[in-house]
C-alpha cells in the first residue's frame, strides 16, 4: 500500500454513500453536464478560501487571483466580485477577463508587440520582464496618448525555501535581476511612463508558513532597497504568492494566520520609503485547488500478476498533475475516492489507470479502497488548479473532459 493525500475539507456523502459536491450528488451533476470524465468546481469552497485570506491578512493588502491556475470561463466573474485584480501571463487570459472590470497585471516572459500593444491599449499594468521588453513598451505606448503603467518584475536574490516550484534566488527567464531594477525604474520615469511599482514572486505550492514568512519579509526589504536607490516610492508592491495546498499523504495545510500575523508587523514596521506603497498578494491553487474533483468513470478492472488495476475514461491528458507529470520529482498519490461508496471502508488495494497508451498515466498507485467494479466512478480531488488546462488534452486523441460549476 502507498500513502495518499487527504481529502480537503467540504466534501460529503448522502445516505447511500454518494458523493456530494455543492450539495448535488455526483451522479446527478454527471448526468448534468453530460457524462464523465469530468471536472467538477465547488465555488463556495472558493468563497470559503477567499474569506480565509480577508480574515487572516491584514487589512488593504490586496487579493489578486492569478488566472492560469484556473481559467473556467464562468468561474472568472464569480471570483471578481471577490477579488481586487486579475493576474494574467498571456493574451489569451488576458482576454478571459478584460470585460470584468478589475484591475490587470500582466506577466510573463515573451510577450509580442502586438500583445503589449493591447495591454497597453486596454490600460493593463504591464509586469516587464526585461530591459528589451522595457524599451519595446515605451516605443509601442509612444503612439499613443496615455503613459503606459508598467511595473517591474524582479528576479530576487532568494528563493522561496521548501517551494514546489522555486523562482528566484538563481539566474532566470524571470523578471530583471534585482541589481538592476534601480536603473531600469530610472529609464521609466524618465521617459514618462506610468510607472506601477514591483512585481516579485520568489516561488510556488508552499506549506510551510515559516518560509512564505521569510520571503514576504526579504521582498519587502527588497523593494524598500530598490526604490531607495531608484530614488521613487513605488506606488504598488506585488508580493507574489506561492501559497501551497495539501496533495500528498503526510502533507499539512497552511498556517494562514501565523502568516497574516506576521505580515501585519513586518508592514507596521516598514520605512518611510514604502509608507504609502500598496501591497497585493497573488495566488491561484490556493483559492482554488481544493475547490475541483475530477470524476472519472471505471471501464474495466483486471488483474495483473496479483495486482487490480481499474482502468478510467479519464487519465493525465487531463490530469497531468495527478500522473506525477506536473512539476513533481517523485510521484506521489492524490487524494481519491470511489465516489459512490464515499465514506465507506477500505477493503483493496488497487492502481487506478486512464486509458492512454503509455505506462505515464497512472492516476493511483497501490491505493487502499472501497471495492470497486467497471461502472463505478473515481473521484480525484485537488484538481481545481493546473488541472485541464495544464495537461495535454489532445494526446492520444480520446474524450474531451467536461467542466461544470457548482
Ligand atoms: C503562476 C503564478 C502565480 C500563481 O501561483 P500559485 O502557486 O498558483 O498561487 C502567481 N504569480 C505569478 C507571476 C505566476 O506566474
Amino acid at each position: 500500500m502507498k500513502p495518499m493525500g487527504p481529502i480537503p475539507p467540504g466534501f460529503g456523502a448522502d445516505g447511500e454513500g454518494r458523493l456530494l459536491i455543492g450539495g448535488r450528488t455526483f451522479d446527478d451533476l454527471i448526468a448534468d453536464a453530460g457524462g464523465t470524465p469530468l471536472f467538477v468546481y465547488d465555488k463556495s469552497l472558493v468563497g470559503r478560501q477567499i474569506d480565509r485570506f480577508r480574515a487572516a491578512m491584514p487589512p488593504g493588502v490586496a487579493l489578486h487571483y492569478a488566472v492560469k491556475a484556473n481559467p473556467y470561463a464562468p468561474l472568472l466573474p464569480w471570483i471578481a466580485e471577490k477579488v481586487d485584480g486579475f493576474d494574467v501571463a498571456s493574451a489569451g487570459e488576458l482576454g478571459c477577463v478584460a470585460h470584468l472590470g478589475l484591475p490587470i497585471s500582466f506577466a510573463g516572459p515573451g510577450k509580442t508587440d502586438q500583445q503589449l500593444e493591447a495591454a497597453i491599449g486596454a490600460g493593463v499594468t504591464i509586469n516587464l520582464e526585461s530591459e528589451g521588453e522595457a524599451e519595446r513598451a515605451l516605443a509601442i505606448s509612444a503612439l499613443g496618448n496615455r503613459p503606459p503603467k508598467l511595473a517591474v518584475r524582479v528576479n530576487p536574490p532568494f528563493a522561496l525555501k521548501g517551494a514546489g516550484m522555486k523562482m528566484g534566488g538563481s539566474v532566470s527567464q524571470f523578471g530583471v535581476d534585482h541589481d538592476r531594477a534601480p536603473a531600469l525604474i530610472r529609464r521609466l520615469i524618465e521617459a514618462g511612463a506610468d510607472w506601477r511599482g514591483l512585481h516579485i514572486f520568489a516561488g510556488s505550492q508552499s506549506l510551510h508558513a515559516e518560509a512564505l514568512i521569510e520571503a514576504q519579509a526579504a521582498t519587502i526589504a527588497l523593494a524598500a532597497e530598490i526604490a531607495d536607490q531608484a530614488g521613487a516610492p513605488p506606488p504598488e508592491v506585488n508580493l507574489g504568492g506561492g501559497f501551497g495546498i495539501p496533495y500528498f499523504g503526510g502533507d499539512q495545510p497552511l498556517d494562514l494566520e501565523a502568516i497574516g500575523t506576521t505580515l501585519s508587523n513586518v508592514l507596521q514596521e516598514r520605512g518611510k520609503t514604502l509608507e504609502s506603497t500598496k501591497f497585493a498578494i497573488e495566488l491561484g491553487r490556493w483559492l482554488v485547488g481544493e475547490a475541483g474533483v475530477y470524476l472519472t468513470r471505471i471501464v474495466d478492472r483486471k488483474e495483473s500478476r496479483g495486482e487490480t488495476f481499474l482502468v478510467t475514461d479519464g487519465g493525465l491528458h487531463h490530469m497531468l498533475a495527478a500522473s506525477g507529470n506536473f512539476g513533481q520529482l517523485l510521484r506521489r498519490n492524490y487524494p481519491v475516492a470511489i465516489a459512490n461508496r464515499f465514506g465507506a471502508e477500505p477493503d483493496e488495494e488497487v492502481t487506478i489507470t486512464g486509458c492512454l497508451c503509455t505506462p505515464l498515466d497512472l492516476l493511483a498507485d497501490s491505493v487502499e479502497l472501497p471495492r470497486a467494479e467497471a461502472g463505478d466512478v473515481i473521484a480525484i480531488f485537488c484538481a481545481g488548479a493546473y488541472g485541464l488546462t495544464a495537461s495535454p488534452q489532445d494526446f492520444l486523441g480520446q474524450q474531451r473532459a467536461r467542466e461544470i460549476l457548482v
